[in-house]
């Protein structure tokens, strides 16, 4: 098969009452792939997971559980996603950022909060290291520290390779939201934090760049648009 017949695996499945985007990315060629924020629902992900095919006819096999952040709507599927995956032939490593490491570990705790049970969840395996870049095929991630919403929130740039289809996108988790930022009342959040989060490391994001947060799937906008809607937020915060 020729290398242009070849395009990126980029799908979404909403989840959960929190209606979190659980993002599923895959290499076209090795058929590689990644999960975004699995937070509820780990049977419809696993079931939209079985269905996704490479051109070859091949199945995904998927490497890494990313998580944007740990609350309880991004990791609450996890356990179960990485468990049954573990049955067949993958073996995804579960990652985050050390500085999440104590709000997931509270996962049940946060559960209780919103009414809601949780097993205790499953030990990391990958901590994220700012400005780290991550393969899954030939897909190129990198992490960018965005702490404010949570301490340990990053957002994950997808580079852009116009050979397999794949633009320049941000994963931007809780930290922006369509035409807003994340909210700052939950653990550890600073909305100091944020703004300078937003303002050092997405505002410097090229202006092209798709913008897919982690909640909220019908408008991904460009960044353009985003940072209109958030530098008058933040002209409101001064
Ligand atoms: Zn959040």
């Amino acid at each position: 098969m020729s290398e242009s017949a070849l395009q990126i695996i980029d799908h979404t499945v909403v989840v959960g009452s929190f209606q979190c985007n659980c993002r599923i990315l895959a290499c076209p060629r090795s058929g590689e792939a990644v999960l975004i924020d699995p937070g509820d629902e780990p049977e419809e992900i696993l079931r939209t997971l079985q269905g996704l095919k490479v051109a070859s006819g091949a199945s995904l096999s998927v490497k890494y559980l990313f998580h944007t952040h740990a609350h309880l709507d991004h990791i609450g599927g996890t356990r179960k996603v990485r468990e049954k995956l573990t049955e067949g032939e993958s073996s995804p490593q579960i990652a985050l950022h050390r500085a999440d490491e104590p709000l997931y570990l509270q996962l049940k705790m946060q559960g209780r909060l919103f009414g809601l049970e949780y097993s205790d969840p499953l030990p990391i395996d990958h901590f994220f290291e700012d400005s780290e870049v991550l393969r899954v095929g030939v897909l190129k991630f990198s992490i960018i520290h965005t702490p404010g919403h949570s301490p340990g929130s990053i957002c994950l740039r997808l580079h852009e390779d116009q050979a397999f289809g794949i633009r320049e996108s941000l994963f931007s988790g809780d930290t922006l939201f369509q035409g807003s930022v994340g909210r700052t009342d939950l653990w550890g959040g600073d909305s100091d934090q944020l703004f300078k989060s937003i303002r050092q490391r997405i505002f410097t994001l090229d202006e092209d760049t798709r913008v897919c947060p982690g909640l909220g799937l019908k408008n991904e906008r460009t960044h353009f648009l985003n940072k209109i809607f958030s530098l008058s937020l933040l002209h409101l915060a001064k």
